[in-house]
C-alpha cells in the first residue's frame, strides 16, 4: 500500500498523519520526529508551561491515539537524508520508503554571532523549558535577548514570579517585525508597567557569565540569560535532497515542493501568499495546522485546491492578549480604531486586524477576510473602522 513518511513530529507533522486519517487515507503512516516523547505543543511552554510545570498538558495526543489509528510514531530519530530517485529517507543506518514524504522540521533557535553567546539559554523546546524553569526557582536577575514574542512571553512570566527582567532589543521598538507601533507601544507600556526594563536599539554584541554588553557600553548585570532573537528554518534536509530553499523550503500554492511527491509545511516551509502571491514563511500553529490538512487532502483525493486560509496568531503578555487576523506586510497603511484594534490595510483591501484582549473583534475579522469579496476600505471606513458593525 502507499506510505506517507513525514519528517518532524511537531505541531504540523502530527496534524498531517491526523488529516490523512480523517481524509479517508487508509496507507501507511510513518512519523518520526528527533525529539524524545510524544508530540506536544510549543506555545504553552513561554506561557502557562513556565509557572505551572505542567509538561502532561502539553501533550498532544495520547500514545493510545497512534495505535488506534494505525500511525507509527517514531521518536527520538532523526531523518539524516532524503534520496530522491529511489524514493527513500535515511535514518542512521536504516532506510525507509515513502510514496509521499511531508517535511514538517520547524526551526531552530538563531545564534547570532554574538560573543559568549554559550552562556545564554534557548526557549524552543520542552527541554529549554524545563531547564529554564528550574533556574526561575530562585530569585534571579534576567536579561532577555530580543523583543519578539518569545523573549517578551518570558519576560512577562519572569517578572510575574517576581524576578528582575531587562529586554535588550536591537529594532527601535517590540515586535518589529510582526505588529504595528500602536500595537507596539500597548504592549511596550505594560512591560515598562510591570518593572521590566526596556533597551531598544541595542543589538547585543558579547555576552558573559555576568550579564550581557550594550552596544552603548552599557553592561547589564544578569545571572539568567535568555536568547530570544528569532528562528532559522530547518532547511538542511531538503537542500542536500537539491529542493529549493529561500528561507524556507520553497512550495507552490498546493504546498508542494519542486518534486510532486514531497511537500513541506508550517514554520521550515515558503508559500506564495493567496492574496499578493509574495513568498512568505509564517511560524504559527494555524499555518502548521492548515498546511497539513491541504496537504492531506491532496494525498488522499488528488484535489488540487490552492492553499487559502486566513493566517491568525495570537501572543499572551500578562494580561493582554494580542490577537492578529491576516498577514500585513511592513508598508500596509495602518488605522487606530476607537476599541483599541489597529487595521492595516493594502490600498483599499484589509490586510490585517490587530487586537487586544478583544476576541469579538478578532473572529470577525477572521470572517471578514475570508470572504470573496471582502468589504473595502470605504465600506469599513463608514462603519467606523468597527469590524463588529460590518
Ligand atoms: P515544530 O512544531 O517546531 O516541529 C518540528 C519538529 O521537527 C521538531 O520537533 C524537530 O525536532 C523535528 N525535526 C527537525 N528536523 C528533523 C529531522 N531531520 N528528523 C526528524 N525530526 C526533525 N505559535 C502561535 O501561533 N501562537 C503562539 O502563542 C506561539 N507561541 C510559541 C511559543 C514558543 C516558546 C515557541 C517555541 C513557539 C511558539 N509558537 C506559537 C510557534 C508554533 O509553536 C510553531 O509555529 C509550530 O510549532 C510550528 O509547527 P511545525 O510543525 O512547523 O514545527
Amino acid at each position: 500500500s502507499e506510505h506517507v513518511v513525514i519528517v518532524g513530529a511537531g505541531q504540523g507533522g502530527l496534524q498531517a498523519a491526523m488529516s490523512l486519517r480523517t481524509e479517508g487515507f487508509t496507507g501507511r503512516i510513518s512519523l518520526i520526529g528527533e525529539e524524545p516523547g510524544l508530540p506536544y505543543q510549543r506555545p504553552p511552554l513561554s506561557k502557562a508551561y513556565l509557572k505551572t510545570g505542567a509538561a502532561d498538558a502539553l501533550t498532544l495526543r495520547p500514545a493510545a491515539f497512534f495505535e488506534k489509528h494505525d500511525i507509527t510514531l517514531v521518536t527520538g530519530t532523526r531523518v539524516d537524508s532524503i534520496v530522491r530517485d529511489t524514493g527513500h529517507v535515511l535514518l542512521g543506518s536504516k532506510t525507509l520508503g515513502y510514496d509521499h514524504l511531508i517535511l514538517a522540521t520547524g526551526t531552530r533557535n538563531l545564534r547570532p554571532p554574538i560573543d559568549g553567546l554559550e552562556h545564554a539559554l534557548d526557549l524552543r523546546t520542552l527541554e529549554d523549558a524545563k531547564r529554564l524553569r528550574k533556574e526561575l526557582d530562585r530569585p534571579r536577575t534576567c536579561a532577555v535577548i530580543g523583543a519578539g514574542f518569545i523573549g517578551l512571553e518570558f519576560a512577562a512570566v519572569a517578572r510575574a514570579l517576581g524576578h528582575k527582567v531587562t529586554v535588550a532589543e536591537a529594532a527601535q521598538r517590540p515586535m518589529a517585525r510582526a505588529v504595528s507601533s500602536p500595537i507596539a507601544a500597548r504592549f511596550a507600556e505594560m512591560h515598562l508597567q510591570m518593572g521590566t526594563r526596556l533597551c531598544f536599539g541595542q543589538a547585543v554584541k558579547e555576552v558573559d557569565e555576568t550579564g550581557i554588553h550594550l552596544p552603548d557600553g552599557e553592561k547589564i548585570d544578569a545571572d539568567l540569560i535568555l536568547l530570544a532573537a528569532g528562528v532559522r528554518p530547518n532547511v538542511e534536509l531538503a537542500q542536500a535532497a537539491g529542493l529549493p530553499c529561500d528561507n524556507g523550503i520553497v512550495t507552490d500554492a498546493q504546498l508542494q515542493t519542486a518534486d510532486p511527491a514531497i511537500s513541506a509545511l508550517g514554520d521550515c516551509a515558503v508559500f506564495p501568499d493567496p492574496r499578493t502571491g509574495r513568498l512568505v514563511r509564517l511560524e504559527s500553529v494555524q499555518a502548521a495546522t492548515d498546511h497539513a490538512r491541504t496537504i492531506a487532502k491532496r494525498i488522499t483525493h488528488g484535489t488540487a485546491t490552492p492553499y487559502a486560509a486566513v493566517p491568525w496568531f495570537w501572543s499572551d503578555q500578562s494580561d493582554l492578549k494580542l490577537q492578529i487576523a491576516g498577514l500585513a506586510f511592513p508598508e500596509d497603511d495602518c488605522i487606530e480604531c476607537e476599541n483599541g484594534s489597529v487595521l492595516r490595510f493594502d490600498g483599499d483591501a484589509l490586510t490585517a486586524a490587530e487586537t487586544i484582549n478583544n476576541p469579538k473583534v478578532h473572529m470577525k475579522a477572521r470572517k471578514i477576510l475570508a470572504l470573496q469579496a471582502p468589504p473595502g476600505r470605504d465600506t469599513l471606513k463608514r462603519a467606523g473602522y468597527d469590524l463588529t458593525l460590518i
